[in-house]
């Protein structure tokens, strides 16, 4: 194992380009189709280690474990809950000579639980795009803190890496840690990455964001390699301005229609998140009130209930009341599923992993 101290000053391998990694493995002593060989085993198969490259010479190996460590991150800690999800909280070195801060996010890998002979082997992963985050929604544990910082596109593919690792990808949601379209230039590196080189398709991908209606419009003339889901836990303004401070000013109408415009520009329906909070945006009002926004779009509301936090003051609407709310939504027209947690014991909901740690 590398020190973590050393690592500090070296560049990482996923910071290389290719044509970068080529020139210094030329350096190195190796031929530059060795630095293909080494990106293949890392990003394709999740070989962590130069040692298990046994198609590359004992001595390019061992310079290339001097020179370039395969990883930046320190594993600090790891749940495996009793449905095989796996929770890794990796923390990242400081950049710019030590002058910012250590990023400490988490990812979690979360197997099949029944795979059929149809469905394809593999897991989801659900990834972090920054240390902390500084929307700060009052009932999500990753914001508690604010901001440390924005994650490196290498950073966010090293989480990918560390996950294929555990066993093979199928899919990818970017809803771990932080809001990605305020780190949208390092979250689209990365993802051209698993997108070209790890084989997960556009349709695999989905990233999750609060939805700032600019940004999106922009995003979705981009080409993105990504389906959208949209956080909008309210179908009114004011509730919205207090489950999602940062974007106070914003109305619930200039999201959906920044939702309608990726529809058109992309022919990708979008996703509408619902964090069900019991007694707060779970009535029978807020069901008719979303479905009249939301008719005759075409898109899904997924109902995620919530995830109880300690220190948090909100729970969790009881299952009855989860499936009548998303019941009611169908009958009045609108597309809707229910995401049931996965890996609450072992694991615990997003964010709480750190919350913890970082206390
Ligand atoms: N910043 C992005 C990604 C966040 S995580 C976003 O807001 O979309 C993905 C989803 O989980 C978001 O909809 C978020 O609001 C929701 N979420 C966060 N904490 C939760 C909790 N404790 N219980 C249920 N959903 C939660």
């Amino acid at each position: 194992m590398t020190d973590p101290a050393a690592l500090r000053s070296a560049r990482p391998l996923l910071a290389y380009s290719l044509a970068d990694l080529e020139a210094r493995v030329v350096e190195l002593g190796g031929r530059a189709f060795h630095a293909r060989v080494v990106r293949k085993a890392v990003l394709e198969q999740g070989v962590l280690e130069y040692a298990d490259m046994t198609s590359l010479s004992a001595d390019l190996r061992a310079r290339l474990d001097a020179e370039i460590p395969i990883l930046a991150a320190v594993e600090s800690a790891r749940t495996v809950a009793n449905d095989g999800t796996t929770k890794l909280l990796l923390s990242f070195p400081p950049r710019e000579g030590g002058r910012d801060k250590p990023a400490t996010i988490e990812v979690v890998h979360m197997p099949s639980l029944k795979p059929t002979e149809e469905d394809e082997v593999g897991a989801t992963l659900c990834v972090s795009t920054q240390a902390g985050c500084p929307v700060a929604c009052p009932f999500c544990a990753s914001g508690l803190a604010g901001l440390d910082r924005n994650l490196d596109a290498h950073e966010i593919l090293e989480q990918y890496v560390r996950g294929r690792a555990l066993g093979p990808l199928k899919r990818s949601v970017v809803m771990g840690i932080g809001e990605p379209f305020l780190n949208l230039p390092a979250v689209t590196a990365a993802l051209d990455v698993v997108h070209d080189e790890m084989g997960l398709g556009s349709r695999k991908i989905t990233v999750s964001t609060v939805g700032f209606p600019d940004r999106l419009h922009r995003a979705a003339r981009d080409n993105p390699r990504y389906q959208l889901a949209i956080s909008l836990h309210t179908p009114d303004d004011e509730q919205r301005a207090e489950l999602v401070p940062a974007m106070a000013g914003t109305t619930v109408d200039e999201i959906l229609e920044a939702g309608d415009d990726w529809f058109q520009q992309t022919g990708r329906e979008v996703t509408y998140e619902y964090a069900l909070l019991g007694g707060v945006n779970d009535s029978v009002g807020h069901v008719q009130r979303l479905a009249e926004k939301l008719r005759g779009r075409r898109c899904t509301v997924n109902v995620i209930p919530y995830n109880p936090s300690e220190s948090l003051p909100f729970h969790r609407p009881s299952s009855a009341a989860v499936e009548a709310f998303q019941t009611r939504l169908q009958e009045a027209g609108v597309v809707a599923t229910v995401r049931w947690s996965r890996g609450l014991d072992g694991a615990a909901a997003c964010g709480q992993l750190r919350s913890r740690n970082l206390d």
